[in-house]
């Protein structure tokens, strides 16, 4: 079996937590925030779950980083996401300091880090973000495809 990359296998994890989304009903996306090589903190998307737009996979995992860390400054931190963020969590990577982003699949109807706006390279920003996408990005597209397949039929 192939070895695993670092990358892959935090992806691995976020969409695990992507999974937790998926059987609360929510839409699965999941968000893990690493830090000197580990995990520190795993959030999935409980919008509707919690009734709460604020209950995004990446504000979950950047509040429990922050806990964690004692610092509302992620300046050494590695996020992976499932999904390309929307504007809300890119907004929020910034004002974190958040400097990378590994990102499994684009959002082209909603994201914002590159799909419809790109708040993670904005001239006048003091911070920027390094953004990757397309880690594991077949099977995180598949389960958001999965989903809406589901959805539609009910
Ligand atoms: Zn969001």
């Amino acid at each position: 079996m192939k070895k695993l990359s670092d990358d892959e296998r935090y992806m691995r994890e976020a969409i695990r937590q992507a999974k937790k989304a998926e059987k609360i009903g929510d839409v699965p996306i999941g968000c893990v925030i690493v830090y000197d090589g580990k995990i520190i903190a795993r959030g999935y998307n409980r919008r509707n779950k919690d009734k709460t737009t604020l209950a995004h996979a990446e504000l979950v995992a950047i509040k429990k980083a922050s806990k964690i860390l004692g610092d509302w400054r992620l300046e050494e931190c590695t996020m992976y996401i499932t999904l390309e963020p929307c504007q809300m969590c890119a907004g929020a990577i910034v004002q974190a300091r958040i400097p990378k982003v590994i990102c499994g699949c684009m959002n082209p109807k909603a994201g914002c880090a590159g799909s419809i706006l790109d708040l993670f390279h904005v001239d006048k920003f003091n911070h920027k973000v390094d953004f990757e996408y397309g880690i594991m990005e077949d099977e995180c597209r598949e389960m958001m495809q999965s989903f809406f397949r589901k959805l539609r039929k009910k």
